[in-house]
């Protein structure tokens, strides 16, 4: 009875701590917004308060 709900982004410069049941999936990682996910292709945040992931 130990199963991870939640974990950090997997964006390296990210803070956010997701959901996985609603994070986004992508190459078994799970990300909090389509900007981490794709990498930041335009070097915008998250968005969310307080991160400043790039
Ligand atoms: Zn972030
Ligand atoms: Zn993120």
């Amino acid at each position: 009875m130990n199963t991870v709900t939640s974990m950090k982004c997997a964006c390296e410069s990210c803070l956010c701590v997701v959901n996985i049941g609603e994070a986004i999936a992508q190459n078994g990682k799970y990300y909090c917004s389509h900007n981490c996910a794709d990498g930041h292709p335009k070097g915008e945040s998250c968005g969310h308060d307080g991160c400043n992931c790039h």
